[in-house]
């Protein structure tokens, strides 16, 4: 699961195969139809959250919610540039399958 960090006003974006936005507008992006690369504005981060690690810790969250637990417990992580299912692109050209493709 990756997630895009606005730099500009903060915000925390799921991407999604919809293109999504942040609160400022300075930044968007979304997943391509391969559902594992992300275009998104340049300038911005790419986090990757362990998603089996996710899983869990909403497990133990729902087995005994009203007390925290070492098992709520996740790992997230920045992709670096070179990172090759993350893709930046500038704002003023919405991404598109065909960039993709190129
Ligand atoms: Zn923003």
């Amino acid at each position: 699961m990756k997630l895009m960090v606005c730099r500009s006003c903060g915000d925390v974006i799921l991407m999604r195969q919809e293109q999504r936005s942040c609160w400022c507008g300075a930044s968007s992006g979304r997943y391509l139809d391969d559902r594992s690369t992300v275009e998104q504005s340049a300038g911005t981060l790419s986090i990757a959250l362990d998603n089996t690690g996710l899983r869990d810790a909403v497990s133990a969250y729902d087995a005994a919610p009203d007390g925290w637990h070492p098992l709520m417990v996740f790992r997230a992580f920045l992709n670096p540039l070179s990172e090759s299912d993350v893709r930046y692109v500038p704002l003023s050209a919405p991404p598109t399958d065909a960039d993709a493709e190129r």
